[in-house]
C-alpha cells in the first residue's frame, strides 16, 4: 500500500522511481503521497506496470481513452490504439469499452501495455445485469462485483461516480440544463436513481468501495457524472454540488488511506477554467485533478484535440495534474488509431506547455533551439514530439536553393542572413 509506507516514512521502489524520473526528493514524494497529493495509480496484483506518479510538483500527465463500442468492438484495433498511444507519450490507458467481449478487451489491453490502466466499471455493470436487461436493473451487487473483478484483473485505478446522488439529480431537475447529462456513467447512474427511487450505491455504499479499493491498492478516480457538456452549462449548480460532496469522499478515502483523484469538466470557458481548477484544488484539500479537456469552445467538431489542448494547458498552467485527452472524432465518432495518435499529441503538447510554466523540462525546449540554430535537422527531429510528422513535412517540400535552411524562406533564411553579416562585424 502505497499511502500506508508514505505515512511509515517508508520510500517504496516506486516512490523512489518516481522521484528520480521526476528530478523530486524522495521526500517530496513521501509526503505527498502521505498526504494525498500525489497518487501512484498501480494495482497490487498487476505486475507490469511501471511507476508513475500523478499531482503536486510532478509532470503533467495524460490519459488516452480507446475501448469498443456496440457499432465498433474489434478488440485487436483497441489494443493497437492503447499501443501506439502509449508510443506517442500517453501516460495511462483507459478502457472503456461497452461493445463486444468487454472482458476480454480488458485483459488484452492490461497485458499489451506497461502503464498504469483505468477503467470505468459501471459500463459493465449496467450492460449486463444479473437480472433485466437495463442499466437501471443492475443491483448494488452487480456494481461492486464489476469493481472487484476489473480490480481482480489487475486494473490500477477506476472512475466511480460517486457524487452522482439523489440529491443532486433533484437539484438537476428543478434548475435544469441546456445538456443534462455528458458521462456515460454519470448517466447510468442518474437513470438509475429516478428509476428506482434510491440512492446511488457508491455513494451510500462508500465505505464499501473503500474496503474493495483497499484490498488491491486501487486508486480511486472520484467521477464528475454532472460535468457540464456545454459552455452554456459550465460551472452551474449541479457541477459543483457534485464536486462538493467529492471532496467530502475525498476526506473518507484518505481516512482509510486509499488512493484517490478528482475528475473534473468538461466543457468550460477559457476564463472560467483557472477558478474551477482552485475551487476543486480547495474543496478537495489538493487531491490530483484529473480533466477531460477541457473543451473551450463547442463549435469545433473535427478539431476538438485542438480545443482539448487548448483548455488542457490552461488547466495545467493553474494546477490540473492529468489532462485526459480528447480526439478529433470527439462528439462525432469512436476515433480511429490516426485520431488516437493525434489526441496524444495534441495533448501532450498543452502538458509540456503548461510544465514549461512550471520551469519543468525547460532544457528539452532549449536544446530544440540550439539544434535550429545550428541547421541540426537530424536533432530537430529526435528531439520532436512528433518525429515522423517532422521529417515527412520537411522532405515534402525541400529547400532548393540552400538546402542546409529550409523552403520557407530559403536562401533568405533569416538565422543564416544575420549570422553571415554578424560575422562580418
Ligand atoms: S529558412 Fe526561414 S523558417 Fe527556415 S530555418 Fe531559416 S529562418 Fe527558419
Amino acid at each position: 500500500m502505497q499511502v500506508e509506507e508514505a505515512r511509515r516514512n517508508n520510500p517504496t521502489p516506486e516512490m523512489k522511481k518516481i522521484a528520480r524520473e521526476e528530478g523530486v526528493s524522495v521526500e517530496h514524494v513521501l509526503e505527498k503521497v502521505a498526504a494525498g497529493r500525489i497518487v501512484i495509480p498501480r494495482n497490487a496484483n498487476r505486475e507490469n506496470v511501471g511507476a508513475l506518479g500523478i499531482g503536486e510538483g510532478l509532470r503533467t500527465k495524460i490519459n488516452a481513452n480507446v475501448g469498443t463500442s456496440p457499432d465498433y468492438s474489434k478488440i485487436d484495433e483497441e489494443v493497437e490504439k492503447a499501443e501506439v498511444a502509449v508510443e506517442y507519450g500517453a501516460d495511462t490507458i483507459m478502457d472503456l469499452s461497452i461493445g463486444g467481449d468487454v472482458d476480454r478487451v480488458r485483459n488484452k489491453i492490461l497485458s499489451a501495455v506497461d502503464v498504469p490502466v483505468g477503467t470505468v466499471p459501471i459500463y459493465q455493470a449496467g450492460l449486463e445485469p444479473s437480472e433485466g436487461e437495463s442499466v437501471v436493473d443492475m443491483s448494488s451487487d452487480d456494481i461492486f462485483n464489476a469493481i472487484r473483478k476489473h480490480a481482480e484483473d489487475g486494473v490500477d485505478f477506476v472512475t466511480v461516480h460517486c457524487g452522482v446522488t439523489r440529491e443532486t439529480v433533484e437539484s438537476l431537475k428543478k434548475k435544469g440544463r441546456l445538456m443534462d447529462f455528458v458521462s456515460r456513467g454519470g448517466s447510468f447512474l442518474a437513470a438509475w436513481i429516478l428509476h428506482n427511487d434510491g440512492e446511488n450505491p457508491l455513494y451510500s455504499e462508500f465505505d464499501y468501495l473503500l474496503e474493495l479499493a483497499e484490498d488491491f491498492d486501487l486508486t480511486l478516480s472520484l467521477g464528475d457524472g454532472l460535468r457540464p457538456g456545454c459552455l452554456a452549462d459550465a460551472s452551474d449548480r449541479a457541477q459543483f454540488q457534485e464536486l462538493f460532496t467529492l471532496g467530502e469522499l475525498v476526506d473518507r478515502a484518505r481516512e482509510s488511506g486509499v488512493q484517490v483523484m478528482v475528475e473534473g469538466p468538461g466543457h468550460l470557458p477559457l476564463d472560467q477554467i483557472e477558478a474551477n481548477v482552485k475551487i476543486e484544488k480547495t474543496t478537495c484539500d489538493g487531491a490530483p485533478f484529473y480533466v477531460l479537456g477541457p473543451i473551450v469552445t463547442d463549435v469545433a467538431p473535427g478539431y476538438d484535440h485542438l480545443v482539448g489542448a487548448i483548455g488542457g494547458a490552461l488547466a495545467a498552467r493553474s494546477g490540473a495534474d492529468f489532462l485526459c485527452y480528447v480526439t478529433p472524432s470527439e462528439h462525432l465518432c469512436l476515433p480511429s488509431l490516426e485520431d488516437v495518435r493525434r489526441g496524444v499529441i495534441a495533448s501532450k503538447i498543452a502538458a509540456h506547455s503548461a510544465d514549461l510554466a512550471k520551469g519543468i523540462d525547460v532544457e528539452w525546449d532549449e536544446k530544440m533551439a540550439e539544434a535550429r540554430e545550428n541547421f541540426d535537422w537530424q536533432k530537430q527531429f529526435e528531439l520532436a514530439v512528433d518525429p515522423e510528422e517532422a521529417r515527412r513535412l520537411r522532405a515534402e517540400r525541400p529547400a532548393e536553393l540552400d538546402p542546409e535552411t529550409c523552403s520557407m524562406c530559403s536562401d533568405y533564411c533569416a538565422l543564416k542572413m544575420v549570422r553571415d553579416y554578424l560575422d562580418e562585424v
